[in-house]
């Protein structure tokens, strides 16, 4: 692809940009393993601070899950075609159905200059890990054991037996590639609740406490996405 000189400009200024704004936390992990369970305890705790980037879904909600808050539920057409009109920063088919990230719903939270925080699977992480737009901080959550993340699916009692089966099977790849040194930043096994959760905002708080050191504000990290997606 060819930039104009101009262009290419302002999206090395915008690059460098990254360097001073916060940058977003990206959970990934197993269906099952207690990345809603960790995320719901930082914003409990740290409200100001984090907000949550709502994906868009083709899964039906479950109960208590509400459009716009959980995800905004949509469904393949609609999805599809906002896809192809560049509205997603990346997006993938998972247990059947099609899951997203749309610019919108991150630029929502660093508009409330607010530490975004992602959910996402491992073909979002791939995506994006190709992109210099969000530059986020990676953490895998890994359940002690295949059998233990069954146990708490089936107590969970959202799926179906198809869809829990399906959730199993991407299960065992999803933590090879996140046990491969090099593509998380934190791996933290999710043995236990209390203590997973200290290890998660342990992390996140010196990160902060790091990034501050250098200047970062979420203001300018803002800035910086809007230019930044230019370049998709
Ligand atoms: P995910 O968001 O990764 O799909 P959830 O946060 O929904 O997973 O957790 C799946 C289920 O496991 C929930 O019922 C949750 O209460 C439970 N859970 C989460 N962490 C633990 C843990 N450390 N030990 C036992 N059960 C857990
Ligand atoms: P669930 O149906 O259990 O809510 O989510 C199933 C899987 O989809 C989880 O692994 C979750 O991380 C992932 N997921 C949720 N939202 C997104 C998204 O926007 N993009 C991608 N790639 N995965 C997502």
């Amino acid at each position: 692809m060819v930039f104009s000189m101009s262009f290419r400009k302002s999206t090395i200024s915008a690059f460098n940009m990254v360097q001073k704004g916060f940058r977003p936390l990206v959970l990934c992990g197993p269906s099952g393993t207690g990345k809603s369970t960790l995320i719901k305890k930082l914003f409990d705790e740290l409200p100001d601070s984090f907000g949550f980037s709502i994906s868009h879904t083709t899964r039906k909600p479950r109960a208590g899950e509400q459009n716009g808050k959980e995800y905004y539920f949509t469904d393949k057409e609609e999805m599809q075609s906002q896809i192809d009109r560049g509205q997603f920063l990346e997006s993938a088919t998972y247990s059947g159905n099609m899951y997203g990230t749309s610019k919108r719903a991150v630029e929502d939270v660093q508009r409330a200059g607010k530490v975004c925080v992602l959910d996402i699977d491992v073909q979002g992480v791939k995506q994006i890990k190709k992109t210099i737009t969000l530059d986020p901080l990676y953490v895998f959550v890994k359940p002690p054991s295949i059998s233990e993340l069954e146990k708490r699916l089936r107590e969970r009692n959202t799926e179906t037996e198809e869809s829990l089966q399906l959730r199993l099977k991407a299960a065992q790849e999803e933590i090879e590639y996140g046990e491969q040194p090099g593509n998380f930043h934190l791996v933290i096994e999710n043995d236990n609740v209390e203590k997973a959760y200290k290890k998660l905002r342990d992390f996140v708080v010196s990160e902060i406490e790091r990034q501050k050191g250098l200047g970062a504000s979420t203001k300018c990290r803002f800035i910086q996405f809007i230019y930044a997606e230019q370049l998709i």
